[in-house]
């Protein structure tokens, strides 16, 4: 199997997520959020092609990450390819975030259409959701670009049928109200 990527597998992250990561950057994005900063990703054709157990090779090597970062482009444009390497993290204990344009919501309506969308989301321990929204970029939004978008618990999320926000994330706590308000 194969996966479109935008850059090889970044190590040392400290800002995709909780603790020290890598980040997985895929190619491929339907969003155009007005003043993307990575709007290279965008373009389907764009990029490298990359075997997935090679990808998992280069995973597998990791010494210092505790976790895998999904990011882009839209991971959830290849959910059967960030399926199978999800999987692959998870059986080697690395925890698993991913950052998307789409809304968990839309996610779940998507998946209805193409089973590998929920197989992939109920890999993901935190997804980031929603498109970057310039107006409500803040510094104070802890990895992300925008405040109207979440740290989602996905397995908390799904066994409870309502969005369950990540226990570490304040931001969302302190702006909950406003952010109901964006999402209706
Ligand atoms: S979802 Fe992310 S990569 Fe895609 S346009 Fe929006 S900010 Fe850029």
């Amino acid at each position: 199997m194969l996966i479109r990527l935008a850059s090889k597998l970044q190590r040392g992250s400290i800002v995709d997520g909780e603790g020290l990561r890598a980040v997985i950057w895929t190619q491929g994005c339907p969003h155009n959020c007005p003043m993307c900063h990575n709007p290279e990703t965008h373009d389907y054709n764009g990029g490298f092609l990359k075997d997935v157990d090679e990808l998992k090779k280069e995973i597998n090597s990791l010494d210092c990450e505790e976790g895998i970062t999904f990011s882009g482009g839209d991971p959830f444009e290849q959910p059967e390819a960030c399926l199978e390497v999800a999987k692959y993290c998870h059986k080697i204990n690395l925890n698993i975030w991913c950052y998307t344009g789409y809304t968990y919501e839309q996610l779940l309506k998507k998946s209805k259409e193409n089973q590998a969308i929920m197989d992939f989301l109920r890999e993901i321990d935190v997804l980031v959701d929603g498109r970057f929204i310039y107006k409500l970029k803040s510094l104070e939004a802890k990895f992300r670009g925008s405040k109207n978008q979440r740290l989602i618990d996905v397995k908390k999320t799904l066994n409870s049928n309502k969005v369950i926000l990540y226990k570490n994330d304040v931001l969302d706590k302190k702006n909950k109200e406003k952010e109901k308000k964006i999402y209706i």
